[in-house]
C-alpha cells in the first residue's frame, strides 16, 4: 500500500469476511510485545442473529488507531493485515479505504 503521510490512517474489516479467529489481536500482541493488561488490538466475537431472514455472525476488530498509525508508519503491511486468514482487514489512508469499501459490507475505523 502506498504511503499516506499526513493522511488519516484507518483500518477496515470485512464484515461478510470477517471469522473472529482472533488471529490480528494475536498478531499485535506478537508484534509489539505489550502487556497483557494492555489491548491494542481486539476482536469482538459476537452471537449470531437474523439479518433480512438468515443466520448471520458478524464480528467486529477494535484498533487503537494512534498505534495502529505509528505501526502503518514502520510497516505499511503490519502482520495483523497479512496474517489475516480471510483477507478481511485492511489498513491505510481513509480515502482510499472509503473507495475500496464501495458495494461491501465494512466497517471502518478513524481516528
Ligand atoms: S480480521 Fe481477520 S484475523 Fe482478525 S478476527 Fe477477523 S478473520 Fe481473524
Ligand atoms: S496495525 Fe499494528 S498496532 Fe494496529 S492492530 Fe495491526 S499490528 Fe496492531
Amino acid at each position: 500500500m502506498k504511503s499516506v503521510a499526513g493522511s488519516n490512517i484507518a483500518m477496515m474489516v470485512n464484515l461478510d469476511d470477517c471469522l473472529g479467529c482472533f488471529g490480528c489481536e494475536a498478531a499485535c500482541r506478537e508484534t509489539h510485545r505489550y502487556p497483557y493488561d494492555e489491548d491494542w488490538m481486539r476482536v469482538v466475537r459476537r452471537e449470531p442473529y437474523l439479518v433480512d431472514g438468515k443466520l448471520r455472525q458478524y464480528h467486529l476488530v477494535a484498533p487503537e488507531l494512534d498505534k495502529c498509525a505509528a505501526c502503518y508508519a514502520v510497516d505499511p503491511d503490519p502482520l495483523c493485515v497479512r496474517g489475516c486468514p480471510a483477507g478481511a482487514l485492511a489498513i491505510g489512508a481513509l480515502a482510499d479505504l472509503a473507495q475500496e469499501a464501495q458495494g461491501k459490507h465494512v466497517a471502518i475505523f478513524s481516528a
